[in-house]
């Protein structure tokens, strides 16, 4: 079985985005549709937790109230009784907000929460208008930062899945990058994500952003299968054509490293299930 959990139902751009738009059941449809025609079997959606008002009581950054416009009451109701889609969402880890994001997360009827580091305090590691680049730090210490900060969102109990586990080299060789051996830093998040058991997501995202490659490195999944970790795979797909972007390369890395079960998640229990046999149907969508 393969599955597509880390999605969204919507471009990020907010000011083209309103809710009223893209949540609605002919979108949801056409998403549904598009992962059947790809052989997905498991369909999920994650809106970021930003977009919601709610989730200015967990963090007012101004990115956050810039996007803060939906009510995610209305967004859950939407899910459970106009689709047939698994009710997930995109939460990011902001230290020292656990106890607000958990106040956020828990009263919610949700199959699943996916956790992310985007930002490392004010600045963001994938976004270029807060990018964490023109701060004058060194590589050396935003990878640490950014690792170190993973483990920890892993270790907080908050996160069923860890999204996209080394965005911090969304920008390829556009931004600064470590002298040392990228395991060193692989390893500083490894401690908090053995102990936590959490389910550790592929996503072939990176493929199509400057770095052009799937999150997280080989290096890394094999640190993550070797601890026992769980995997959980996804898209990150924006818009319906980007659903199951790139799994025949995702699906080659699993088998080389010896994946052959995906995590599944039903109102926040997990399960695997085999995704060994799963024959990638169609060819690869394209580009967008
Ligand atoms: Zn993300
Ligand atoms: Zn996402």
């Amino acid at each position: 079985m393969l599955t597509d959990y880390h999605v969204h139902l919507r471009p990020d751009e907010v000011a083209d985005t309103p809710a009223e738009r893209f949540f609605t059941a002919a979108n949801a449809e056409r998403y549904r549709e598009t992962a059947a025609d790809r052989g997905i079997a498991e369909l999920g959606v994650a809106e970021h937790v930003y977009r919601f008002t709610q989730a200015l009581d967990v963090w007012d950054h101004e990115f956050w109230r810039h996007c803060a416009l939906d009510d995610l009451d209305e967004y859950c109701s939407f899910v459970r009784e106009e689709t047939d889609l698994r009710l997930g969402i995109e939460a990011d880890f902001v230290p020292g907000r656990e106890d607000r994001m958990a106040a956020l997360l828990d009263g919610r009827d949700l199959d699943y929460v996916v956790g992310s580091v985007h930002f490392l305090g004010d600045s963001a590691v994938d976004y270029e208008k807060y990018d964490v680049w023109t701060t004058g730090e060194s590589a050396d210490r935003v990878w640490r930062r950014y690792f170190e900060w993973l483990g920890e969102a892993a270790m907080s109990g908050l996160f069923d899945i860890l999204a996209h586990p080394d965005l911090v080299k969304h920008w390829g060789p556009e931004r600064p990058w470590p002298e040392r051996d990228p395991r060193y830093y692989y390893e500083i998040a490894m401690e908090g994500i053995a102990e936590s058991g959490i389910a550790v997501e592929v996503s072939t995202a990176g493929l199509r952003k400057p770095v052009g490659e799937i999150y997280p490195a080989r290096a890394f999944l094999e640190m993550v299968v070797d601890a026992g970790n769980p995997i959980a795979l996804s898209s990150d797909a924006h818009v319906p054509d980007q659903l199951g972007f790139g799994y025949d390369r995702a699906l080659e890395l699993l088998d080389a490293v010896g994946v052959t079960e995906l995590s599944v998640f039903e109102r926040r229990a997990r399960r695997l299930e085999s995704c060994a046999a799963t024959s990638w149907r169609t060819q690869s969508p394209g580009t967008p």
